[in-house]
C-alpha cells in the first residue's frame, strides 16, 4: 500500500460519510476496513431511525449533530434518491409517571431547538394509530427511517468517484507517531502484515475505536475513551399486517436506551427492540428466552399482540462511553494535538444517534483537518 495523506480507519456509515465529505477537496485518502466490505458492524445492526433529537443534553454534540444531521440526511436522501420515509413518531405514556417523563422530554427537546413536536391526547393517538393504546403521547413529525445500506452504498460510490482507495479485509494493528505523520501497520487475512506512512489518521472504528486510540499510545482510561459494549437485540413481528402500524412507536426512554420500540421498516415489516444489556464480548446471538420480556414491554401499548407473533431478528452493540450506572456521555470528536498527536482525529463513543448524525459528524471532522501537504 502506498503512503497517503489521510487514513480513515473503519468503513461504517461514519467513516464512509467522512470519506465522502473530505474527498471533495483532499486527495490520497485510504480507508482501511477489517471486514470484507463496508458496513458489516454497527451500521448494519441498528433501528435505521432518523432521530429528531428529542432526548440529548442541550448543547451536547449528540444534540447538535442529531438535529443538524437529520436535516442534512433528509436533504441528502431526497436529492440522491436514497430510500427513506418521514413516518413520524409517537412517544407514548400510560400513567402519571410516564406522562411526567414525556413532559420532560418535551421541555428537553425544546431546549435543544426541536420545535416540531406536539403533545397529543388518547383520542388523537387513536386517530393516528388505531391499534395503539396510550393516555398521552408526544408526536414528532420529523422522525423517520432510512435504508442504511443504500445510504452507505451511495457514500462508498461517491467517495470512490473522488479517488478514495478502499482496502477491505485490512485491519489496522499498530500505529506509530513519526516526526511528521504516522506509520500504520496493517494485517491482511492471510496473516501478512506491512506498514505505510500517512499524514493524518481518522479513527472511526466504531466499537473498536478505543483499541485504535490505544494503538498510538493514548491512555484510554485516563482520557475517558474506554468503550463499554451494550448489546441491543431485536425481535420481528411475523404478521405485521395484523397491526397496520404506520408510525415509529416508542415508550419513554430508560437510562440506557430509548426503550423497546416498534419500528416499521421500508419493506413493510415491523421490528421490536432494541433492549439494552452490558456485555463483555461482541456476540450477535439472540436469546430466545427474552421473547417474553419483549412481549411484556410492547403489549403495554400494543394490546393485540400475542407472544407467538415475535420471531428473533438481529442484534447490535452500542459503543457506550457510559459505564453501567453512569450518567449521559457525549460523543468524542477530537483532534489530538493536545496529547502530542497532531493530525490524529478520534471519534469515540459514536452510539445512537450516530446514523442520523453521520453527515454532520463528517462536517465537524472536515473542520478539524489541517490540510496535510
Ligand atoms: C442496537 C442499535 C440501534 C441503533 N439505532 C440507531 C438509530 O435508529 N438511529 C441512529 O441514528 N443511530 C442508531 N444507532 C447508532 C448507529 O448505528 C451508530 O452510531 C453508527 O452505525 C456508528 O457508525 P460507525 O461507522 O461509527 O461504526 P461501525 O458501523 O461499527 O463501523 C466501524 C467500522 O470500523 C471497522 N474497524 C474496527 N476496527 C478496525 C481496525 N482496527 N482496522 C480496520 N477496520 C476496523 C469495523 O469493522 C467497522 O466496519 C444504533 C446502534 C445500535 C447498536
Amino acid at each position: 500500500m502506498q503512503d497517503c495523506k489521510i487514513v480513515i480507519i473503519g468503513a461504517g456509515v461514519v467513516g464512509l460519510a467522512i470519506a465522502y465529505k473530505i474527498s471533495k477537496d483532499i486527495s490520497e485518502i485510504i480507508v482501511l476496513e477489517k471486514e470484507d466490505f463496508y458496513g458489516r458492524e454497527t451500521s448494519s445492526r441498528n433501528s435505521e431511525v432518523i432521530h429528531a433529537g428529542l432526548y440529548y443534553k442541550p448543547g451536547s454534540l449528540k444534540a447538535q449533530t442529531c438535529i443538524e444531521g437529520r436535516r442534512l440526511l433528509y436533504d441528502f436522501c431526497q436529492k440522491n434518491k436514497i430510500s427513506h420515509k418521514k413516518l413520524g413518531k409517537l412517544v407514548v405514556a400510560h400513567d402519571k409517571e410516564e406522562i411526567h417523563k414525556i413532559e420532560s422530554i418535551y421541555q428537553n427537546a425544546r431546549s435543544c431547538g426541536v420545535t416540531e413536536l406536539k403533545a397529543i391526547t388518547s383520542k388523537e393517538i387513536k386517530a393516528l394509530e388505531p391499534n395503539i393504546k396510550a393516555e398521552r403521547a408526544l408526536y414528532s413529525p420529523e422522525s423517520g427511517i432510512v435504508d442504511t445500506h443504500s445510504l452507505m452504498s451511495f457514500l462508498h460510490l461517491k467517495a470512490k468517484d473522488n479517488k478514495v482507495m478502499f482496502s477491505f479485509s485490512t485491519e489496522a494493528v499498530a500505529i506509530e507517531k513519526l516526526n511528521s505523520g504516522y506509520k500504520v501497520t496493517v494485517k491482511e487475512p492471510n496473516g501478512d502484515s506491512f506498514s505505510f506512512n500517512t499524514g493524518m489518521v481518522i479513527n472511526s472504528a466504531g466499537i473498536h475505536a478505543d483499541k485504535v486510540a490505544s494503538m498510538v499510545g493514548i491512555d484510554i482510561e485516563e482520557q475517558g475513551y474506554k468503550i463499554n459494549y451494550c448489546k441491543g437485540q431485536y425481535f420481528r413481528i411475523s404478521n405485521p399486517r395484523k397491526f397496520s402500524i404506520s408510525h415509529l412507536i416508542y415508550p419513554p426512554p430508560t437510562d440506557l436506551s430509548l426503550g423497546i420500540h416498534i419500528t416499521p421498516d421500508l419493506g413493510e415489516g415491523l421490528r421490536l427492540g432494541p433492549d439494552a444489556e452490558y456485555v463483555d464480548e461482541v456476540n450477535y446471538d439472540i436469546k430466545e428466552a427474552d421473547r417474553h420480556k419483549f412481549f411484556t414491554s410492547v403489549s403495554k401499548f400494543l394490546p393485540g399482540i400475542v407472544e407467538d407473533d415475535l420471531i428473533p431478528d438481529t442484534a447490535g452493540i452500542r459503543a457506550k462511553l457510559q459505564k453501567p450506572g453512569e450518567d449521559f456521555h457525549d460523543f468524542v470528536i477530537k483532534e489530538e494535538s493536545k496529547l502530542g498527536l497532531p493530525g490524529f482525529i478520534n471519534l469515540v463513543g459514536i452510539e445512537s444517534p450516530g446514523l442520523t448524525a453521520c453527515l454532520s459528524i463528517a462536517g465537524i471532522v472536515k473542520t478539524l483537518i489541517k490540510q496535510p501537504s
